[in-house]
């Protein structure tokens, strides 16, 4: 969990206020969240809906794409429009999860009252109001605070919402971001009514074949550099063809080599286009790897970070195990001078 400060804990709950000002001020609200929604982005855009429901208002998610099997069971699914522009009047539009303006993939955003709701901190303050708290584990989080401030009631749909978002962005609560906070929202959740079964079945236990068929060729291309510190793994765009594959049977597949005991940090690099591939970083403890996917144009978290790269494949995956390298090694001169 990222530690923020005392004046930063203070404006967070300045702007939360707000939010919770322009909801009780106002009527009409758009959600909407990134392309390729997941399970944070769409279950704390359906139960921030859910939420605004109960409180009396008007509430549309709109998210461009198909919504992947996984969430199909998520209650209010069936409401979620896929429009290119943002049609209707809307008092205000709730982005979740966007790193800016353009990651809805929604023209016509640039017009509308926007509220920018995120828990990353790398992202634009593109917002007319900017709700970003780098302490939740999850947005699904913070629409759970949310629901408190403005004195709502968690209702079974917002239990089952904002539980996926918990489940799906914690890694199942393993991961860092997980606290004592996450835990205890859970089980309020679970107290509404969330089946905790249910939810993570929906995810993890109902994949089609093709992910397995593309999980055997995917780890047939796993090595590790000399150190076994890095390991790195990928997948071309042949390999989707030949498994049938769909979006989202490569979930996890990053995790896979870091639970290997030695091994550090992973490289995941897909294949785009011609000479274009999406990277996913995952490191453990103490290594930064948002910090390494910025330098790259990338973003996101300490030990789970994202970001995309063009050029010779062999080049660009040495390129990346030594910058992560020189990394590792930093780290152990600053603990050697630190003794
Ligand atoms: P993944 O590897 O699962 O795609 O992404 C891991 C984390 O890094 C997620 O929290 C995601 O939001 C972030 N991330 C991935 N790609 C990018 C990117 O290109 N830019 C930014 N800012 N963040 C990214
Ligand atoms: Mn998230």
């Amino acid at each position: 969990m990222a530690f923020l400060p005392k004046y930063l804990v203070r404006l967070v709950l300045l702007v939360l206020s707000q939010v919770v000002e322009l909801i009780e001020k106002k009527k009409a609200f758009a959600i909407t969240t990134h392309v390729k929604p997941d399970g944070d982005g769409l279950g704390s855009s359906l139960g921030l809906c859910w939420l605004l429901k109960s409180l009396g208002k008007s509430a549309d998610v709109i998210v461009r794409g198909e919504v992947p099997p996984a969430y199909h069971k998520l209650p209010g699914v069936d409401l979620i429009r896929d429009v290119e522009h943002l049609n209707g009047s809307y008092d205000a539009v709730f982005l979740i999860e966007c790193s800016d303006l353009e990651r809805p993939g929604i023209r016509g955003l640039n017009e509308a009252f926007t509220v920018n709701i995120d828990h990353h901190s790398t992202g634009d303050q593109f917002g007319t109001i900017n709700w970003i708290d780098p302490t939740a584990s999850a947005v699904g989080e913070m629409i759970y605070n949310l629901c408190k401030a403005i004195g709502g009631r968690i209702t079974k749909e917002i239990a089952d919402c904002v539980y996926m978002a918990l489940v799906t962005d914690t890694g199942s609560f393993h991961y860092s971001n997980t606290t004592d906070r996450t835990l205890k929202v859970a089980s309020e959740l679970i107290k509404a009514g969330a089946k905790p079964e249910e939810i993570s079945g929906a995810v993890y236990n109902n994949y089609p074949w093709s992910r397995i068929e593309l999980m055997r060729r995917v780890l047939d291309t796993v090595k590790r550099d000399e150190t076994g510190k890095i390991a790195y793994l990928r997948q071309t765009l042949a390999m989707r063809q030949e498994s049938d594959a769909i979006d989202g049977d490569n979930n996890g597949f990053v995790n896979i080599p870091l639970s290997a005991r030695d091994v550090e940090a992973v490289i995941y690099m897909r294949e785009i286009g011609p000479d274009s591939y999406r990277v996913s970083l995952r490191s453990k403890g103490d290594l930064n790897v948002a910090k390494i996917a910025e330098r790259f144009g990338g973003g996101g978290h300490r030990n789970a970070a994202g970001l995309q790269i063009d050029g010779d494949w062999d080049a660009k995956e040495a390129e990346l195990v030594d910058v992560l390298l020189q990394e590792i090694e930093r780290r152990l001169r600053e603990d050697r001078g630190a003794e």
